[in-house]
């Protein structure tokens, strides 16, 4: 587990040997060092064919629509599911890594060269609390983050580090993913905002735990890869389909479908953007990395509502004082936000 998010290799090689170390005591394989071949590659190539077609939903977008429409009838392709979502964080076994590697092949067609990498991630953060709730556990047992990290960073997928994803942005380290979408205690019907969608790995991870996601981008080109990445995941993971999406300055929040019961932003700001604390319900959560660029500490605020109407806040740092260094919360310009603009 790293606390500054300062330089990619050191990390990498540090959790590598640890890996390795841990791999030779234990007497297993060498989760992080498996050459795993992935099964459901979605070729870049297509994504970028694809970005004509999604121009045209883009202009609609920009014209007032909330989310490109989605019509993808994966029912009929072959080896679909029927039902992928929030039911499936409550049920699964998870009782062994036996039971639920065999449950896995029997149930799902994850790509098996990942899984016992995934599950002893999952394990580590059960263990440190990063992951509190067993039905957090299992979202992240569900979440395919080798579909979420770009193929140039092949062999790192489940490494505990975040990783480029183009355009300055980053998919977050696993651990600080996890820490966050615990402290959220997200139940089935929740709606839950993110800001950042970035690589969309975050928000998979809250498709299992509420069919009511809604995610903001910033960068264009992002959103349009992400978008066009959960369409192909969609045939594989149904519950990819009602991530609501949109493309936009998510300092605004989405008054549409605001109140929120809870808020994950993942982009550093030094303060709390008012109007997402005005889209959080009464008695809802917001967790947030919050400080200066370069050190923030990931902090939990809850709104309540007092008798008279006035807004009481408590916060509370998650991380125990570590530091993060998310990228910046920007306005379109690409100007990062400092202190709270004035509506
Ligand atoms: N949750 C992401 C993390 C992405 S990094 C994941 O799981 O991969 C943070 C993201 O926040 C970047 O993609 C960045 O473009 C986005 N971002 C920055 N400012 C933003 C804003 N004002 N509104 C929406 N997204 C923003």
């Amino acid at each position: 587990m790293k606390i500054f998010q300062t330089s990619v290799p050191a990390f990498i090689i540090v959790i590598l040997a640890a890996g390795w170390i841990s791999g030779l005591v234990s007497g297993l394989t060498l989760p992080l060092l498996v050459s795993a071949q992935l099964e459901q590659v979605v070729p870049y190539e297509e994504a970028v064919a694809r970005l004509a077609v999604e121009e045209a939903a883009q202009a609609a977008l920009e014209a007032g629509a909330d989310s490109p429409e989605y019509g993808l009838a994966y029912e009929t392709l072959p080896g679909a599911r029927k039902y992928d979502g929030p039911g499936l964080a409550r049920s699964m076994p998870i009782e062994t890594k036996e039971v639920w590697l065999s449950w896995m092949r029997n149930n799902r067609n994850d790509a098996p060269a990942f899984l016992e990498d995934r599950w002893n991630l999952a394990q580590d953060f059960v263990l440190s609390s990063e992951l509190k709730r067993p039905e957090d556990a299992r979202a992240f047992l569900l979440a395919p983050r080798e579909h979420f990290v770009r193929a140039r960073n092949k062999g790192l997928e489940y490494a505990d580090t975040w990783l480029p994803i183009g355009y300055g942005a980053t998919i977050t380290d696993p651990d600080v993913v996890a820490m966050m979408t615990t402290t959220l205690n997200i139940n089935p019907g929740d709606k839950v905002l993110e800001i950042g969608t970035g690589s969309g790995y975050q928000s998979s991870i809250l498709s299992y735990l509420t069919s009511e996601v809604y995610t903001i981008e910033i960068i264009k080109p992002l959103f349009i890869e992400t978008d066009s990445l959960y369409r192909d995941l969609e045939k594989f993971y149904p519950a990819y389909g009602s991530i609501n999406r949109k493309l936009g300055d998510g300092y605004y929040g989405w008054e549409k479908y605001a109140p929120f019961d809870q808020i994950i932003v993942t982009c550093a700001i030094d303060h709390i953007p008012p109007p997402l604390l005005r889209q959080l319900k009464p008695g809802g959560v917001m967790v947030l990395p919050l400080g200066p660029p370069g050190r923030q500490y990931i902090m939990e605020v809850k709104k309540e509502v007092a008798e008279d109407g006035s807004i009481i806040l408590s916060r509370r740092d998650v991380y125990n004082g570590l530091r993060v260094s998310f990228i910046p919360f920007r306005d379109e310009a690409g100007t990062s936000y400092s202190g709270p603009v004035t509506e």
